[in-house]
């Protein structure tokens, strides 16, 4: 798989799963660049590996659940770099807490960030990116926008509707040749799992058919095939990456 002469946007790749996904990217030779909220030191550290691969490569910061940041952010890369060609939707958020006390803040914060704020990217790359007819989207779902999950109606509804947008986007820009994929990750070790108890983590382990939590590098690699030439032929699909926990 060779990625060079493209240009993704990963957003949230200051940490975790984003920045294992800007790092794989720039191994396989595209420029990258690098959107993270509030937390410039990791993006800076993510920065550093990725120009370690000799790419191009730079760091926006920008709230994806604010559509002015996010314009301003995409204009900005399309002028860094003079085109962009992979937008990798991670950014995302959990505000868990069963229905009974779950608030309407818990509830909002969460599908702005990870529903509203993937829409937030796809329309402010509509125009350039069909005109180019040519690029590649991957939206990151889980299994719990499939399955459900106690505790977390708010995170379930917005990944759910990641996986509609993703599916609507597919048909609409593919007589552009712009694909449109999810990844749904299961349980990856990152900061966003550190917070769950031993007790959550030893009970999600027996239902994982391979016996173990998933690494970054399993759902960067599993995006990495989705956004290369390889995969020319898949649009509009979820890839499942779980270790057969959702079977
Ligand atoms: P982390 O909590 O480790 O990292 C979250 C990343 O998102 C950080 O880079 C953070 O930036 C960024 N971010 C958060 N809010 C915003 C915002 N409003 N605007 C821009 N960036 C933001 O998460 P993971 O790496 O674990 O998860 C990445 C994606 O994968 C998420 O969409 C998550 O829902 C999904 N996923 C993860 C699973 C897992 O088991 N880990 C399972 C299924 C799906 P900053 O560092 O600046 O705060």
């Amino acid at each position: 798989m060779k990625l060079n002469g493209k240009v993704a946007l990963v957003t949230g790749g200051s940490r975790g799963i984003g920045s294992a996904i800007a790092l794989k990217l720039a191994s396989l030779g595209c420029d990258v660049a690098i959107n993270y909220a509030g937390n410039v030191k990791m993006a800076e550290e993510t920065l550093a590996g990725v120009k370690e691969y000799g790419v191009n490569a730079a760091i926006y910061q920008a709230n994806v659940a604010n559509y002015d940041e996010v314009e301003s952010m995409t204009k900005q890369i399309i002028k860094d770099f003079g085109h962009l060609d992979i937008i990798i939707n991670n950014a995302g958020i959990t505000a868990d807490g069963l229905m009974m006390r779950m608030d309407q803040q818990s509830f909002d914060s969460v599908i702005d960030v990870n529903l509203k704020g993937t829409w937030n990217v796809c329309k402010s790359i509509t125009r350039p990116i069909l005109k180019q007819r040519s690029g590649v989207i991957i939206n990151l779902s889980s299994v719990v926008g499939l399955n459900g999950n106690v505790g977390q109606a708010n995170y379930a509804a917005s990944k759910a509707g990641v996986i509609g947008l993703t599916k609507s986007l597919a048909k609409e820009f593919a007589s552009r040749n712009v694909r449109v994929n999810a990844v749904a990750p299961g349980y990856v070790k990152s900061d966003m799992t550190a917070k769950l108890s031993e007790e959550i983590t030893e009970k999600v382990l027996e239902n994982i058919p391979l016996g173990q939590l998933g690494e970054v590098e399993d759902i960067a690699n599993a995006v990495a095939f989705l956004v290369s030439d390889e995969a020319r032929y898949i649009t509009g699909q979820v890839l499942v990456v779980d270790g057969g926990m959702a079977i």
